[in-house]
């Protein structure tokens, strides 16, 4: 496999910065050290960096040549609240605090990548190394376009990469379209009366109305949504009551919508609100639904996925590169950054899918034999979205 030879040199210096990155993780937001790490890094490598984009967001700028082209590479560096039990030499020392998505080695890989870049300069335009905190749960992603990612720093389009748990080392997959589902949450608050448990009929019971309003939720997909649009309707979280002998007066129901058309939003949202309010009529309740923090789909413009394709080609060859699989309901905020720039998600192979090597779990660790391969990748992509002036006729 045409992995950058340098960067198959570096392998283990590079392995070295992402397990110090996940000995020390942090949470969304709070990604101090890591940004002190990466703005270090690229200050040794002659790359101006300017922090404190959301909070401890940071953008490292490089150009070549001089062409007016510019793109942006993205990489989040924000560890999971789970307590670690790889039991690995690089574990966590910071208590209740892992790196159990890989966004160390996503952080170390963009590193590699553009220490490589600032050293070749076989490009001609501006790369921007964007280093996102905040991906898990907060959407960082959403803050920084908010901050004025894209005003301040003028790209044409944007890439993303994540591991992926299930793909093969040496492979990767990528396709136009959505390829990581929206993610709205909701939270549905049934207030009543209460009662006594032996004299219901005295007072209200939200419990017996959220048991209706579950089983109506389940035809959400069933019988609202076209049976051709993926999506998912979870409830999550169930709370009411605390004792054996009383009708409690409130029930909190949590959820969330996963889903591929952006159009699905006010059909989901609705169907919800008009459902509570059956409820509330039928169980003389009060049903109140707050449906919050949408995460959009995460949707690949056609021309930057083929470029980005074309790219992983380079290092793993076309035979290893997938263009079918389908999306996954799993949600990414750097969807956010799509809906502001064309741009491109795609996958990196992280190896099976067996114990401990799902994302999120407490035995997941980063496969440090994919960093040259996902560096090579970001640097083949820069070469090829922002190619050199082809030398003059004589030149050398
Ligand atoms: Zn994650
Ligand atoms: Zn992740």
């Amino acid at each position: 496999m045409p992995i950058i030879p340098e960067l198959a040199r570096s392998h283990a210096e590079i392995t070295d910065w992402r397990r110090d990155l996940h000995a020390h993780p942090e949470l969304a937001f709070q990604e101090h050290r890591t940004a002190d790490f990466v703005a270090g890094k690229l200050a040794q490598f002659g790359i101006p960096v300017e922090r404190g984009l959301a909070g401890t967001g940071l953008v490292g700028t490089l150009r070549a040549g001089s062409g007016a082209r510019a793109i942006g590479l993205r990489a989040d560096m924000d560890a999971l609240p789970i307590p670690e039990k790889t039991g690995c030499g690089h574990a966590s020392t910071h208590d209740g605090v892992m790196h159990a998505c890989g966004h160390d080695g996503h952080t170390a890989m963009l590193l590699a990548a553009a220490r490589h870049l600032a050293t070749t300069r076989r490009f001609d335009g501006t790369v921007h190394f964007i280093f996102q905190p905040a991906e898990e749960n907060e959407c960082g992603g959403q803050v920084m376009v908010e901050a004025g990612l894209f005003s301040r720093f003028p790209m044409e389009a944007v890439y993303g990469m994540h591991n992926w748990p299930g793909i093969s080392v040496g492979e990767f997959a990528v396709r136009p379209g959505p390829i990581m589902a929206a993610d709205d949450k909701f939270e549905i608050t049934i207030s009543s009366r209460g009662a006594h448990a032996a004299m219901p009929h005295l007072g209200d019971d939200p419990i017996v109305a959220a048991g209706a309003l579950i089983a109506d939720i389940q035809t959400i997909v069933s019988r609202i949504v076209d049976p051709q649009d993926a999506v998912v309707v979870s409830l999550t979280q169930l709370a009411g009551g605390n004792t054996w002998n009383v009708i409690p007066e409130t029930v909190t129901l949590r959820g969330t919508c996963r889903y591929f058309a952006s159009g699905l939003r006010p059909v989901l949202a609705a169907t919800l609100r008009r459902m509570a309010d059956g409820v509330a009529l039928a169980h003389d309740v009060q049903v109140a639904v707050r449906y919050y923090k949408p995460i959009p789909p995460a949707v690949n413009a056609a021309a930057p996925t083929e470029l980005a394709a074309r790219a992983a080609m380079q290092v793993a060859g076309a035979e290893k590169v997938h263009r079918d699989l389908p999306p996954s309901l799993g949600c990414e905020d750097f969807a956010f950054m799509l809906a502001a720039r064309p741009g491109c998600y795609l996958w990196i192979g992280n190896g099976p899918a067996s114990e401990g090597r799902t994302l999120h779990s407490a035995r997941y660790d980063f496969n440090d034999e994919i960093l040259p391969i996902g560096a090579s990748y970001w640097c083949r992509l820069v070469e090829m979205a922002l190619p050199s002036e082809p030398p003059a006729a004589g030149d050398q």
